[in-house]
């Protein structure tokens, strides 16, 4: 979609720091990061929010969805067990949906932050 940042970012005309990339799905580092590991996952065609998704879109969120746990554990996040199987290590995913829900970017995207819980800070 024309004027779309993210849009722009999957086509290449906006630069950004790719760690992920398949024929549907691109992974790249925010500019703003607020913790260690920020990372926004973004279908390549436009959808302007979740709430923009149909029944068509149920294997598309699941496949960003399931990608959310392979990235954690390349990027150091991941929920790992201690020796008495507690977990530890973890990361927090988040989409901001409209303007009440904080969305800024108008271009589906999930958001992966990890880090020792760098969101109460
Ligand atoms: P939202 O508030 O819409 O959920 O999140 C939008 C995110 O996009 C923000 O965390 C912001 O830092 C990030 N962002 C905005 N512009 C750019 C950009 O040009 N490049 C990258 N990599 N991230 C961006
Ligand atoms: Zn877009």
């Amino acid at each position: 979609m024309e004027n779309c940042l993210f849009c722009k970012i999957a086509a290449g005309t906006i630069p950004s720091d790719k760690v992920y990339e398949d024929n549907e799905l691109l992974v790249f580092k925010d500019i703003s990061p607020i913790a260690p590991v920020h990372l926004l996952l973004i279908p390549k065609k436009h959808i302007s929010t979740l709430s923009d998704c149909t029944d068509h879109e149920t294997g598309l969120l699941g496949k960003m969805l399931a990608l959310v746990p392979k990235l954690a554990e390349q990027h150091g996040c991941s929920v790992k067990s201690d020796n008495k199987g507690s977990p530890y290590g973890g990361y927090k995913t988040l989409i901001n949906s409209g303007p009440d829900g904080g969305q800024e970017v108008y271009h589906l995207h999930i958001h992966l932050i990890g880090g020792t819980k760098p969101w109460s800070k």
